[in-house]
């Protein structure tokens, strides 16, 4: 399983390998380490571990224990697409090339949709942004909840609020 989070402590990008087999999180900018929970990661028999892969309880970065799952899509990447595409048919409809102008759309939207499905899954902790990708990776808690986002997103900006005073 690998892991991409925000280093609390100086707010580095950290990317780490194998975290099964860690006990601690090292930043590989300032070297603060973060303990990983003893329960955090469910390892199950070995032959359930091999059909769906290990079971992550909760973040391991911060006390969360909600977690969902997404596309490990880069969404600067898909919104390029989209702007290419749209730039690319107005220049096809100023010509008065209609059928070339749709062909462009219609192409745009196949690629997107393409690279989505392709795209492997990634968990990712409402409160800290931390994802975790890994074969067979499962969260206890599933699909993207956008109630339990909005809790952790007004936490955060009354957090801020109080740090701003
Ligand atoms: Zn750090
Ligand atoms: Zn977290």
């Amino acid at each position: 399983m690998r892991i991409a989070y925000a280093c609390p402590a100086c707010s580095a990008t950290v990317m780490l390998d194998g975290i099964e087999a860690r006990t601690v999180l090292e930043c590989t900018a300032c070297s603060a380490e973060v303990a990983i929970p003893d329960d955090a990661i469910a390892m199950e028999t070995p032959a359930a571990a091999a059909a769906s892969g290990s079971r992550l309880n909760r973040c391991l970065v911060c006390p969360s224990t909600e977690l969902f799952v997404r596309k490990d899509f880069p969404q600067q990447l898909g919104l390029a697409i989209v702007v290419v595409g749209l730039l690319a048919s107005c220049v096809a409809w100023a010509w008065h090339e209609l059928i070339v102008t749709f062909a462009i759309l219609f192409a745009t939207a196949a690629i997107d949709v393409v690279i989505y499905l392709f795209m492997p899954d990634c968990l990712s902790c409402y409160r800290c942004g931390a994802r975790y990708r890994g074969d067979g990776l499962r969260a206890q808690r599933g699909e993207f909840n956008l109630e339990t986002h909005e809790k952790y997103r007004q936490q955060r900006a009354r957090s801020r609020q109080i740090a701003g005073r």
